[in-house]
């Protein structure tokens, strides 16, 4: 019994330190980690595939008009999947390292896009238009 709780403790001090100092000391993730995502506004294309595959509903899609289209991103809700950054055809949404997260106000954890669209002649409804010179042709382009 003795010689078997030595040889644990033996076992335990030649693995040495296996914990990190955190938070005395940053924590550098490693690559791959899934931390909060970011979205670059200017890629995004509002084609929704993001929210498409988002389990826990953290992205919101709503048309404003015929031409306007918003998405929410809600990361409190977010399970750190990256299926969003997956599937992204235009490589918007990037998992950062970020991982302190922590807030008092739930405002910190929400992203809002704004896009302009094109608009369907037959629904009104917004779509993508085919290339970013179509979007070029429509009278106040992206006025902000
Ligand atoms: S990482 Fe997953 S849960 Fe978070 S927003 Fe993307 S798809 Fe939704
Ligand atoms: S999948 Fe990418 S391009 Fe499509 S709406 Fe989401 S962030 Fe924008």
């Amino acid at each position: 019994m003795l010689i078997s709780k030595m040889k644990e403790v033996w076992i335990c001090l030649k693995a040495g330190r296996v914990t990190l100092p955190y938070p005395f000391k940053p924590a550098i993730p490693p690559d791959g980690f899934r931390g909060k995502l970011e979205i670059d506004k200017e890629k995004c294309i509002g084609c929704a595939g993001c929210a498409n595959v988002c389990t826990p509903r953290a992205i919101i899609v709503t048309d404003l008009n015929g031409d306007w289209r918003k998405i929410d991103f809600y990361l409190e809700r977010c399970t750190y999947c990256g299926r969003c950054e997956e599937v992204c055809p235009e490589n918007a949404i990037v998992m950062t390292k970020e991982f302190e997260t922590a807030t008092n106000s739930k405002e910190d954890l929400h992203i809002s896009v704004e896009l302009y669209m094109g608009s369907c002649q037959r629904c009104g409804r917004c779509f993508t238009p085919v290339h970013p010179l179509d979007k070029m042709m429509v009278t106040g382009f992206r006025e902000n």
